[in-house]
């Protein structure tokens, strides 16, 4: 006697199983600029995900001005944001390199394009001024 097939229905008919993917907002880039598709880690390609992995496990996953724990996703205020010190619009050769990236918190990375806003297009002094806020809170008082 053959074996009966497992069956899922009460007639016994098999059914291939359909895993269904609810559509799914990418989270890779959408931390650094929610709306901006221009932006290199607005697309969820792996090679952006494995990018912004490497800074974040390198900082500890950690606000690296006001040293906030951050966290994954896109809508937390503490969500994650990898920052490129030297812009990559101003600096489009160094927007893979990860010296030129680090980890930061949206709060801090919202200060930061004041900073690029004020010293466009002047990259290197884009990046000192933001070396400088090392250490400082949102509060304005050194960290730790
Ligand atoms: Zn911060």
């Amino acid at each position: 006697m053959a074996a009966r097939p497992v069956s899922n229905l009460p007639s016994g008919e098999r059914l291939p199983l359909i895993h269904h993917h609810p559509l799914r907002p990418c989270q890779a880039g959408v931390a650094a600029h929610p709306r901006d598709m221009s932006h290199p880690f607005a697309s969820g390609a792996k090679k952006v995900r494995r990018f912004r992995e490497g800074v974040l496990t390198r900082d500890g996953w950690q606000c690296r001005i006001c040293a906030t724990l951050l966290t994954d996703g896109a809508s937390h205020e503490r969500s994650a944001v990898v920052d490129h010190i030297r812009p990559h619009r101003l600096r489009p050769d160094l927007t893979w390199d990860e010296g030129n990236c680090w980890a930061l918190c949206r709060g801090c990375h919202a200060d930061m394009q004041g900073i690029e806003k004020r010293l466009s297009p002047d990259a290197d002094a884009i990046a000192a001024a933001k070396l400088r806020r090392r250490g400082i809170g949102q509060d304005g008082w050194p960290v730790g």
